[in-house]
């Protein structure tokens, strides 16, 4: 484009909140074949709120959770009146609220907050260790559990990595995900012990952004193939895409936060002029790597930074709109 388009362009673009980083990528936006979403923030808001509590007994099997509402108002769980092996609820939310307490991440966020809502007393871990993709690791102080103990928040993964079977808890997680909800395990190690055991679920659920579906369809009509990375896993993953209109085929998920760029440069292996759009921290190497980066909303400086274009409003619409602009600019000066 002349350096007029090109000016015309950038100020269109600036008056829509979309904003180019420079003549070329304005020109490349026209000829992206394929956009990938990231999932988290950028499809869905990004505010995670607590749904789904779980206890399960030494079996891994849900139990029915009695009286614990009243003993909750105390701010106590009901750990101290029971059997150990046989947590409430609000043990199991209390003892994942304090091992998350350390944790920055939205997930974790919410079950701090959803701990808090219910009355529970989310005291410090003595010990945290943060599983980036994976979870969170807590030492729990003695006067919150018999002689303390490890806890463990976070994927089958984690879960499998520290020695513990995720399996008993399998029909529960799958019910949950296919809610489109991020489901996390619980399990505890009694201090001194190798004993590690489930101690129940938590789950989070996510809300699609209004205008997801509709960015959606518009892409497709165009001809552009739409597709959707996270690292959460496949059923929320296919969940959320199946509300906005991405193809099974089109999700690529439990893909951790260092393999993301990999992920879209495998998209782009065989030709593909992939638009990468995403929001945080952890999507700044795959939006450095797409043929065009796009931060979207509220993202994180450090995506913006990476990105070719930055879409200051939170809607998923405006990558049309920058897509469209690009069109339009090169249009008027052939
Ligand atoms: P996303 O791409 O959705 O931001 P992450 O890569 O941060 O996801 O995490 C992947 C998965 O690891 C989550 O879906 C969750 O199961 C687990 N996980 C990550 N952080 C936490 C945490 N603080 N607490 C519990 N689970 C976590
Ligand atoms: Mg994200």
């Amino acid at each position: 484009a002349t350096p007029a388009a090109t000016m015309v362009g950038t100020t269109i673009g600036a008056g829509h909140g979309v904003l180019f980083k420079g003549g070329d990528v304005l020109e490349r936006a026209k000829d992206v074949d394929t956009v990938v979403f990231d999932k988290t923030g950028t499809l869905t808001e990004g505010e995670m709120e607590l749904t789904d509590v779980i206890a399960f007994d030494r079996e891994g099997n849900p139990i029915p959770d009695g009286g614990t509402a009243s003993r909750a108002d105390s701010g106590e769980g009901d750990l101290a009146a029971s059997d150990t092996d046989r947590l409430g609820e609000n043990d199991v939310l209390r003892l994942a609220a304090i091992a998350e307490r350390g944790s920055e991440h939205p997930l974790a966020r919410a079950i701090v907050d959803g701990a808090e809502e219910r009355g529970l007393d989310v005291s410090e871990p003595e010990a945290f260790e943060n599983v980036p993709g994976h979870g969170v690791r807590a030492t729990v102080a003695p006067d919150h559990l018999d002689g303390g103990s490890e806890v463990l928040v976070g994927n089958r993964k984690l879960l499998r990595d520290n020695g513990i079977d995720p399996a008993p808890a399998a029909e529960e997680m799958e019910r949950l995900e296919s809610e489109g909800k991020t489901a996390m395990l619980v399990a505890r190690v009694p201090a001194g012990t190798n004993d590690g055991r489930l101690a129940g679920i938590v789950a989070d659920a996510d809300t699609v952004k209004p205008s997801a579906a509709d960015a959606v369809a518009a892409l497709r009509d165009r001809g552009v193939d739409v597709m959707m990375i996270t690292g959460d896993n496949e059923r929320t993953a296919r969940a959320v895409a199946e509300r906005v209109g991405i193809d099974p085929e089109n999700v690529r998920a439990g893909v951790l936060p260092e393999d993301k760029s990999d992920a879209v440069e495998a998209i782009q292996a065989d030709g593909r002029q992939a638009m990468m759009v995403g929001d945080g921290v952890n999507d700044a190497p795959a939006l450095a790597v797409a043929y065009v980066g796009t931060a979207i909303g509220s993202g994180t400086d450090v995506a913006i930074e990476a990105a070719d274009v930055t879409l200051m409003r939170d809607d998923p619409l405006d990558v049309v709109k920058a897509i469209r602009i690009s069109d339009a600019t090169l249009q008027k000066i052939k």
